[in-house]
């Protein structure tokens, strides 16, 4: 199956989820989760519309989008996965987005290499809203802090939140976790109101992105969806 007619049969999922949600599909975008994908697939997504693109490891990004980036200048690429600290560096000068901030630490080692970046790095929080998952902030209080905290950086810019549903069939605990999410955006906006600091809600995957458009997602990554074969 070519990428075309995948991103093709997934536009269809989304708009039906759209027309059922009430939503709007120019309000949503797709990122391509190319994790272990060739970067000639990612270049047929490109060549389909996708420009927003998503990688879990830093060195395996960088291999394939520093290349990349450099012939496809309206792409963007968000780092999705655990950052280690000492990758901090090389992530900052490479991602577009840091989407999975989920520790203090890593606040200030982010902070700290994109001074030398032209523009403040793009940051979202991970809020934990998943039994199974592990990574992510894990209540809002902790959360709260760490908005206040990358607020203070001026390296740093606040986009919005992140988060991944459990791995599993049941559809109310999917639902459940990304309701979650959506109640902690409202106290923290509330309590740091600036709508551009939460615009984004990165939330839905390919086996769960048509529960995330109805709860409110405008970010989904996709991967196998996108790029399996079969
Ligand atoms: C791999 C991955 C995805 C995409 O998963 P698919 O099920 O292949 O769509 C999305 N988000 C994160 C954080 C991932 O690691």
């Amino acid at each position: 199956m070519l990428v075309a007619d995948n991103i093709a049969r997934l536009e269809e999922r989304i708009q039906k989820a759209c027309d059922r949600a009430g939503r709007k599909r120019g309000d949503i975008v797709i990122m391509g989760v190319s994790k272990f994908i060739p970067l000639e697939k990612i270049e047929e997504a490109y060549d389909a519309g996708l420009r927003c693109f998503g990688e879990s490891r830093v060195k395996e990004a960088a291999d394939k989008f520093n290349v990349f980036l450099e012939s496809h200048k309206d792409a963007r690429l968000h780092l999705i996965g655990s950052l280690q600290r000492n990758k901090a560096k090389n992530a900052v000068l490479l991602f577009d987005c840091v989407q999975s901030l989920d520790r203090d630490e890593l606040i200030l080692e982010l902070s700290k290499h994109s001074c030398k970046l032209l523009e403040p790095l793009e940051v979202m929080l991970e809020f934990h809203t998943g039994e199974e998952t592990k990574s992510g902030y894990e209540n809002i209080d902790v959360l709260l802090k760490a908005a206040e905290m990358v607020l203070s950086c001026e390296n740093l810019k606040l986009v919005g939140l992140m988060t991944m549903a459990p791995f599993t069939n049941e559809t109310d605990l999917i639902r459940s976790s990304f309701r979650q999410l959506v109640k902690a955006r409202k106290e923290l906006e509330k309590r740091f109101p600036s709508k551009e600091n939460w615009a984004c809600l990165s939330m839905g995957m390919s086996n769960d992105f048509e529960i995330a458009i109805e709860e409110g997602s405008n970010l989904l990554r996709i991967g196998s969806a996108i790029f399996k074969d079969e």
